[in-house]
């Protein structure tokens, strides 16, 4: 059996987990010995947290709802590439934007997503699109 450090994805607080990997699937996690920010101890979430990783329906690429070929939000959701999603997201954003202003769009961003992460997430609110509006689902 394999172990694998990881940083837990779930949260800000940054525990280290030991992965234990048998035939390249996650059989357990342990929350790393003497580490200085959890020191063995993990929540549930960090501690059961794992099962997706292997899960069948895990949702791997972008999908766009569409009528006709063409993004509807009554269509159906169609398997897309990254670029077409960004692409519609960043129109969408754009129309917005020359619709109603800079400070129609909000920005909420992810406790899942470290520092540098949520830094560049600001920026590009304050710098690119040009509103405060930034706000950080742990505020909640
Ligand atoms: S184990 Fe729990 S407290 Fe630690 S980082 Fe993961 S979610 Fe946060």
């Amino acid at each position: 059996m394999d172990k694998k450090r990881v940083v837990c994805p779930y949260c800000g607080t940054g525990c280290n987990i030991d992965l234990l990997v048998e035939n390249n699937k996650i059989v357990k996690a342990e929350g790393t010995k003497d580490h200085p920010v959890n020191d063995s101890q993990l929540c549930l979430k960090g501690l059961y947290g794992f099962d997706y990783v292997s899960g069948t329906d895990r949702l791997v690429s972008p999908l766009i709802r569409k009528k006709d070929g063409k993004f509807s939000k009554d269509g159906e959701f169609v398997k897309a590439s990254w670029d077409e999603a960004l692409n519609l997201i960043a129109s969408k954003i754009k129309d917005a934007k020359d619709n109603f202003g800079p400070d129609s769009i909000v920005g909420n961003f992810s406790a899942r997503s470290n520092l540098e992460e949520n830094y560049v997430a600001q920026k590009l609110m304050r710098a690119v699109i040009g509103t405060n509006n930034v706000d950080h689902c742990a505020r909640v």
